[in-house]
């Protein structure tokens, strides 16, 4: 079945989709993003991608794509027309096509929104988590506010693909004092040897994970020991476990950092349990029953 794209208010056949040009994402990167996880047929935590999708486009005065409901109902529409059961929905929104200018349009011109569709086999990640993944630090190159979710992830695409250049799965970016900040596309956890849920506060250094929230709200529900305070590559090296959280991979244990084994080098106990857990945490919104 081909892949159904919506772009700037028309469902095509993906091959068929393209933008103009001068779409300030492709002259700028001037826009911003959101990853969202479909799992059984269902849309994973929307409420929050939707929450966090209007406060990026709002710390970058770029207005809402669509008033009301009217993106969400896109949102289903494009996972109803692929009949995506498991994968992922990329939603992006750009300021919009105008004359290549730095400054913003000065006639207002309406943003951009371009939402795809992909479906996985579920069974992957699995494997994947079954085995754990490996982890390459890096400085972190990027900007003040990775907080709101730009789509200029340049420094992000140099990190993952120098981790992927020495064998390894995600990144680990390392700030100017030598704590992690967070994963290219991923946030960073550690379970300390007392057994003490860590990850960075969230604040402007790294983006807020939906995955992460999720998380957190889990957490509290099994009464874990949880701290959120920066760590550094040291404390992650002696760590009992270490994992990411992301959409796109949900709790992804971590075996293995800079070529030196966590823990006993295998899946770690609590990282595979939220993992386990995780799904049943989430909020779920599916497209069958609209
Ligand atoms: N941090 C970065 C830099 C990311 O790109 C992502 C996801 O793309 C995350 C964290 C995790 O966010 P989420 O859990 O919302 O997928």
């Amino acid at each position: 079945m081909s892949r159904i794209a919506y772009v700037n208010g028309q469902y095509l056949p993906q091959s068929l989709a393209v933008v103009p040009i001068e779409d300030r994402g492709y002259q700028f990167a001037d826009g911003v993003y959101e990853v969202c996880e479909v799992f059984d047929g269902a849309l994973i935590d929307e409420p929050h991608h939707m929450a966090r999708l209007e406060r990026s486009l709002s710390e970058l005065r770029i207005d809402a794509p669509l008033a009301g409901s009217g993106l969400s109902v896109v949102l289903h529409e494009v996972m109803r027309r692929n009949r995506l059961t498991n994968g992922f929905l990329y939603l992006q929104v750009t300021r919009g096509v105008a004359p290549r200018d730095h400054g913003f349009p000065q006639k207002p011109v309406r943003p951009a929104l371009v939402v795809t569709a992909k479906s996985i086999d579920p069974r992957k990640g699995e494997a994947l988590a079954s085995k754990g993944i490996a982890i390459a630090s890096t400085p972190d190159l990027r900007w003040k506010r990775v907080d709101i979710k730009s789509i200029s992830l340049l420094p992000n695409v140099l990190a993952k693909q120098e981790a992927r250049d020495k064998g390894c799965y995600e990144a680990w970016l390392i700030d100017e004092k030598g704590f992690v900040t967070e994963g290219s596309s991923s946030n960073a956890w550690i379970i300390t040897q007392e057994g003490k849920v860590v990850t960075r506060a969230a604040d402007h250094a790294i983006l807020r994970g939906v995955t992460r929230t999720t998380l957190m709200k889990l957490i509290a529900e099994l009464q874990l020991p949880v701290e959120e305070r920066s760590f550094t590559l040291a404390e992650a090296l002696a760590a009992r476990e270490a994992f990411i959280s992301a959409a796109t991979n949900l709790v992804m244990p971590v075996v293995m950092i800079d070529g030196h084994p966590i823990g006993d080098g295998k899946p770690g106990p609590i990282a595979s349990r939220l993992r386990g857990l995780f799904h049943a945490a989430a909020e779920k919104t599916e497209w069958r029953r609209r």
